[in-house]
């Protein structure tokens, strides 16, 4: 009985590990396509700056929507992308398409709008990204000051000298770092003094705690060393009005807008905190 029982056990575990095998395996074949396919959209979130009232960027996030219709979430597609390579084209057709959108952007939100692109750590890793990334930039006549890089720790935390000695060159040429997610995964405090950053964003998870001493203490260490601070995941008024009171300026999160396809995004020139 029980080794019948074990057995069946082991079936079932075995017959989902195939099925999120065979998902994976899908998804790679599919994602080869979805340039040609044009099967991927930009949305964008707003992030607000409650010091200056107004909308201050916007950050672009990828949708794919596999054969046109099921969308897959990037959690699902980013790390597919990352392994096979293609996060080199994809990302450079963000990059493109980001410059594309930036007029319309700027009707919304003003001239002095910025967007946030999110580059992975295979795409600061190859060796001709910034020419790429400074080529797109030339030929849609976008500025570097209008882009925003966001870098994860996972990035930030390799003791490559490469990627420091990249993300300086891309300073030094005018782009904006931020540090995404602050606070998960490998940080060190260390590394927000070693590495050359604008910016941090202080992970959704901190606010969703809301443990008031901690986010203090985050915001004064950032202040202390000249960096700027986004606070990610704002679901409410409340977190928002606690926040403010705490020193923070900018904000992102559902309470602002969702992400949303570029003409569809709210003004959001009425917010005040309570
Ligand atoms: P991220 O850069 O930290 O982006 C913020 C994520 O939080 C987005 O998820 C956004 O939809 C979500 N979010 C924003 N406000 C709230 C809120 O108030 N509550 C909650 N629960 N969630 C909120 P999304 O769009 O699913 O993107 C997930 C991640 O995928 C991004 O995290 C980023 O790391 C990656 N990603 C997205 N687009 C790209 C891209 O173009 N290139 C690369 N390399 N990665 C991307
Ligand atoms: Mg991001
Ligand atoms: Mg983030
Ligand atoms: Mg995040």
């Amino acid at each position: 009985y029980a080794k019948g029982q074990g057995r069946s056990r082991y079936h079932i575990f075995d017959t989902s590990l195939r099925y999120e095998q065979i998902v994976r395996f899908h998804h790679e074949l599919a994602l080869n396509h979805c340039l040609e396919r044009d099967e991927l959209q930009l949305l964008y979130q707003p992030i607000y700056s409650t010091e200056k009232n107004r909308v201050v960027i916007v950050e672009a996030l990828l949708r794919w929507y596999k054969d046109h219709q099921q969308l897959v979430s990037p959690a699902e597609f980013i790390p597919v992308a990352e392994e096979t390579g293609l996060i080199i084209p994809i990302g450079d057709w963000v990059i493109r398409q980001v410059c594309r959108d930036l007029p319309l952007l700027q009707r919304k939100y003003g001239n002095r709008i910025r967007i946030a692109v999110n580059i992975s750590r295979i795409q600061l890793d190859d060796p001709d990204f910034i020419y790429r990334l400074n080529q797109i930039l030339a030929e849609e006549q976008v500025d570097a000051s209008y882009i925003d890089l966001e870098i994860t720790e996972s990035v930030a935390t390799s003791n490559a000298v490469e990627e420091q000695s990249s993300l300086l060159k891309l300073r030094d040429q005018g782009y904006t770092i931020s540090l995404d997610d602050f606070g998960t995964g490998y940080s060190s405090l260390s590394m927000l003094t070693r590495l050359p950053i604008d910016k941090i964003k202080i992970d959704r998870s901190f606010v969703t705690q809301m443990n008031p001493p901690v986010l203090k203490a985050l915001i004064t260490m950032a202040e202390a060393l000249n960096l700027q601070v986004v606070a990610e995941g704002i679901e409410d008024q409340e977190q928002w009005d606690r926040l403010v009171e705490l020193g923070y300026k900018e904000f992102q999160g559902y309470w602002f807008s969702y992400p949303m396809p570029a003409c569809n995004l709210p003004d959001l020139d009425h917010l005040s905190p309570a």
